[in-house]
């Protein structure tokens, strides 16, 4: 047996790979699985983006870039952030990294070590506690209830937290909730950060998909407090791009110079290619946003009609997301009647007798809860619903 570090000795894979590889392999056999598990768009990069890409690799800008990515494109996504959010930030504010996983990862490993604590918000997307432990700092978990509609709570944060929380990590619009946090909830995170010497990381990987008209709040915004605030994002979702492994921390001159020269020793620079094609993702912004507003579109399509079909099904609970593409639904009201004792054995039972996937919601800390994506055709969605109508009702 290989004697392992123990970094990793004691890592779980994450449960979300693991529910899409049990789907995948009922699917090789034969079986018709409605698949709700996967947490990425089903939509093609929009053309122009992935011909952009096509026309780096023809010109033969395929050597490395700078660390923290081409010039260009740091300037640009710097400029995103001032146009949205009237930020301040220039091209050494922004390291580009591969993908948002990755941004969050290198930050973590800048700003954190042994003794430290990082504070998260519950439900939260399954890769915080454990890049957090992978810096070496001990995650604090602050629980949200579905009574509360899970909002980040800054009186929570001020209740548990100890004097080692050197961080927060708020994601908003959240995976797995899609509870988008609002300004004054923002603010008073950001007030017990101040207080504390605290930093915010604030993911916003799915900051366009929002619905009923919501606006997103991001801490951009919040420019007074530029210096305890990192904003992590990604073409991944927006774009439909989780492929091409593009993403982006934005922060204090220092904290992206310390993540730069991590990423020298580690990755070093993301993609040439990908760089190319998300350059021109941000810089024809009105076919960028024609094709987000219809990705937008189908969202919310679908989002109702899986919001319609869980409402109806008794002992089912699920508040309609406010923005992302996930259904966090509490099903614990179920499982009496399967005989069921917990989000794991629901999902394995759901997989193997309805053929639909879901993701267990102990995995983002609530066992009473199951995911179910809507990043897939409103069909799919229609088609997994009375399935899970059918198998639950029994
Ligand atoms: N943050 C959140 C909240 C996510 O849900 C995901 C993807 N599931 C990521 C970050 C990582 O995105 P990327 O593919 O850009 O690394």
């Amino acid at each position: 047996m290989t004697r392992l570090a123990r970094r990793v000795a004691e890592l779980p894979p994450s449960s979300t790979v693991a529910v899409g590889k049990a789907a995948r392999a009922l699917a090789a056999s034969g079986v018709d699985v409605v698949d709700f598990g996967i947490g990425e768009p089903d939509f093609s990069t929009p053309e122009f983006v992935a011909r952009a890409g096509v026309a780096a690799i023809e010109a033969g800008r395929t050597k490395y870039t700078d660390v923290a990515g081409e010039p260009r494109l740091r300037q640009a996504i710097a400029e995103k952030y001032r146009r949205e959010y009237g930020a301040q930030y220039r091209e050494g504010n922004v390291a580009v990294t591969a993908g948002a996983k990755q941004a969050v990862f290198n930050v973590c490993q800048a700003l954190f070590q042994e003794g430290d604590e990082v504070a998260i918000f519950s439900p939260y997307w399954v890769s915080f506690p454990e890049i957090v432990r992978l810096s070496g700092a001990a995650p604090r978990i602050l629980e949200t209830r579905l009574a509360d509609g899970w909002r980040p709570d800054a009186a929570l944060l001020e209740r548990q937290a100890t004097t080692r929380t050197r961080g927060v990590i708020l994601n908003s619009p959240n995976n797995p909730t899609g509870v988008a946090a609002a300004a004054d909830e923002i603010e008073r995170i950001l007030e017990w950060c101040r207080r504390r010497d605290a930093v915010v990381i604030f993911d916003e990987t799915y900051d366009r998909f929002l619905y009923d008209q919501r606006r997103h709040i991001s801490a951009a915004s919040f420019g007074s407090d530029s210096d305890r605030i990192v904003v992590t994002g990604a073409a991944s979702k927006t774009y439909a791009m989780t492929g091409w492994r593009l993403g982006w921390a934005v922060g204090p001159n220092d904290l992206i110079a310390a993540l730069t020269a991590y990423q020298s020793h580690s990755t070093s620079n993301a993609s040439s290619i990908s760089q190319a094609a998300v350059l021109e993702a941000l810089q024809q912004l009105e076919r960028t946003e024609a094709s987000v507003s219809e990705m937008l579109a189908h969202y919310t399509r679908r989002r109702e009609a899986m919001i319609g079909a869980l409402a109806r099904v008794s002992g089912v609970r699920c508040p309609a997301p406010e923005g992302a593409f996930y259904a966090f639904a509490d099903v614990s009201g179920l499982f009496e009647r399967k005989k069921l004792t917990g989000s794991g054995p629901f999902c394995r039972r759901l997989l193997e007798e309805a053929h639909v996937a879901a993701v267990p919601g102990d995995a983002f800390g609530d066992d009473g809860c199951v995911r179910f994506s809507f990043a897939t055709p409103i069909e799919r969605v229609e088609e997994g619903m009375r399935r899970f109508a059918r198998w639950a009702e029994v």
